[in-house]
This record gives C-alpha cells, sequence and structure tokens, in this order.
C-alpha cells in the first residue's frame, strides 16, 4: 500500500472587520498564534498561522479587510487583498450569525464573482443565536454564491472548526510542506520572503545554479511610519563561479532577481517593500551555525 501524499496549500480568510476572523485563527492554531493577533490598523497581509496536521500544512493568511475603497489608498488595499484570492487554494469568506447580508458583504460576494478557487461561506457566532435564524441566512446566501460549503461556526467556542477543518484538507492540493514544523510563528513573512526570493533564482538561472544555495535574510523591519518593510537577504553560494551566475553581467541577473521577488512580496504583504540582496561565497553554508541561525535552523 503506498502512503497517501502530502497535502498543503494556503487558505484565505477574508470578510469585514469584526465578524471573528482572528478569533478563528487563534482557535485554530492554539496559542502560540495570540502573539501575532490583531493590531489594529493592520491593514496589510499577514500570514498568520501554519497548521500542521498528519500528513497536511495548512498555511492560514489574513487579508487586508476587504470594504469599499474610499479613496486611492484603500482602492490599493482592498486590490492587495483582492490579488491573493488567485494565489491561494481556498477562500473563507466569514460573516457574521444574525446579520443580513449588507453592502459590505455584497461588495466582497460581488469581488468573489469569477473565482475558481473554493469558496467556504463561515457563519460565525452561532453560540449568540437561536438556530432557526442561522438556518435562514443559510438559505439566503446559498442564492448569493454558488459556495463550496456552508458551515455555522463558532470560532470562540470551536463548533464545526473540525468539520471546516476536515474539508479544507479534502480540498487542498498535493503539496510541500512549506514551513518546518517549528516554524516561529511571529516572523513566517520573513521566511516567505527568503524562499520566494529563491524561487526567483530558480526560475532565472534554470539548471545553472545547484541547489546549494541559501537565502537567508538577515533584516526585516517594518517602518511604520513610512508604510515599507525594508528586507535584506543575503544569498549564499559555495563557489565564486555561482556567485557570478546570480549577479549577472553588469549585475542584471541580481537586478532581476530582486525585482521579481520584490513585486511578489509586496502582493503577498500588501505594503511597500524595499529589497536589498547581496551574494556571498561560503564554501560549506550547511555547516556553519551562524548561516543555519540565519536560516531560521536553531542551532
Ligand atoms: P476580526 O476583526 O474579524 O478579526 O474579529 P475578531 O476575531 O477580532 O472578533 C471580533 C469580536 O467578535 C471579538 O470581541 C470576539 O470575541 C467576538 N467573536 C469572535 N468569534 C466569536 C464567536 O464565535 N462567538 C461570539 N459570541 N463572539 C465572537
Ligand atoms: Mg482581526
Amino acid at each position: 500500500m503506498s502512503e497517501a501524499a502530502f497535502k498543503s496549500g494556503f487558505v484565505s480568510i477574508i470578510g469585514r472587520p469584526n465578524v471573528g476572523k482572528s478569533t478563528l485563527l487563534n482557535t485554530i492554531i492554539g496559542e502560540k498564534i495570540t502573539i501575532v493577533s490583531d493590531k489594529p490598523q493592520t491593514t496589510r497581509t499577514k500570514i498568520l498561522g501554519v497548521k500542521n496536521l498528519p500528513g497536511v500544512q495548512i498555511v492560514f493568511m489574513d487579508t487586508p479587510g476587504i470594504h469599499k475603497p474610499k479613496h486611492k489608498l484603500n482602492e490599493y488595499m482592498v486590490k492587495t487583498a483582492l490579488s491573493t484570492f488567485d494565489e491561494v487554494d481556498i477562500l473563507l469568506f466569514m460573516i457574521e450569525a444574525g446579520e443580513p447580508s449588507g453592502p459590505g458583504d455584497r461588495y466582497i460576494l460581488e469581488m468573489l464573482t469569477g473565482v475558481t478557487k473554493p469558496v467556504f461561506l463561515l457563519i460565525n457566532k452561532i453560540d449568540s443565536l437561536p438556530k432557526n435564524m442561522v438556518l435562514q441566512q443559510i438559505e439566503e446566501y446559498r442564492h448569493l454564491y454558488p459556495f463550496k460549503e456552508i458551515f455555522p461556526v463558532s470560532a470562540l467556542c470551536g463548533d464545526n472548526i473540525n468539520r471546516l477543518l476536515d474539508s479544507i484538507i479534502q480540498e487542498l492540493p498535493e503539496g510541500p510542506q512549506y514551513f518546518p514544523e517549528d516554524i516561529a510563528t511571529d516572523q513566517p513573512m520573513r521566511f516567505i520572503a527568503s524562499e520566494i526570493i529563491r524561487e526567483k533564482i530558480f526560475q532565472l538561472t534554470y539548471q545553472e545554479i545547484p541547489y546549494s544555495i541559501a537565502v537567508g535574510i538577515e533584516d526585516f523591519k517594518e517602518a511604520e511610519d513610512r508604510n515599507l518593510v525594508v528586507i535584506r537577504g543575503i544569498i549564499f553560494v559555495e563557489r565564486d563561479s555561482q556567485k557570478g551566475i546570480i549577479i549577472g553581467k553588469g549585475g542584471a541577473m541580481l537586478k532581476k532577481v530582486g525585482q521579481l521577488a520584490r513585486e511578489e512580496i509586496e502582493a503577498i504583504m500588501g505594503i511597500k517593500v524595499f529589497l536589498e540582496l547581496w551574494v556571498k561565497v561560503k564554501e560549506k553554508w550547511q555547516s556553519d551555525d551562524q548561516v543555519l541561525k540565519m536560516l531560521g535552523y536553531k542551532a
């Protein structure tokens, strides 16, 4: 009998503010995530939690709140949230039990038209409402969008959350374990940034660069006042010849890697990114404690 393939993917939780998105994440991920729970005015996309189950890894993402844009910046943020629709495997759209669908929810539903990914509707806070009212709401929403499934849940009490996870797993594609099982939940974006940079190098250099490169993030700072994230990455290679390939003629290759990686990190985080990259030759980086630490492995 062959072993079942590993499944993994990205799940985005969308919905108006206050419906209970953060609460759901805390319940699913457990205590670990509370350190990264909502800060007020956190508008950018963040990966809030990695859920590891036997043979499965689910990466939950928060999106900037979706609302009808009132000005240019809002418009930009909403666009960012919407752009993640294409990058995730499953969308969870959360509404609040007992609330009739208002313009806010209808706006999100409009945005969901044409999305090909499975969309689950979560009707949250059922603990605070009589059951028949929830049933009415299910009826209403069933006609508004072809949801893959509709889950009445209580993020707070954990009702129906295991059933939700089972259905998510059903829809997840086969995929790699994106994060080490003990990845620090307070800095997953750091790790993702390094993976994106690594991916761009592979894409642009084809087979020339062996798998012996690594990307470490030396600095990852949020400059809140300037609405900017400053990232400094180091690409470790083993030989001078590899360094030459990655830098490219007149620095062209490194520039391209940086540009593509920056654009993707910006799309995920929903914030402007300043990305600085350099290349370092380190013959045996695999056994260098300092390098390993930078790569996120505990020394
Ligand atoms: P977010 O803005 O969508 O992230 O919402 P939060 O997770 O911050 O929750 C907003 C409020 O709703 C908080 O006061 C939560 O305690 C409350 N809340 C969230 N989920 C539930 C639930 O299942 N039942 C009840 N009764 N309250 C909830
Ligand atoms: Mg929240």
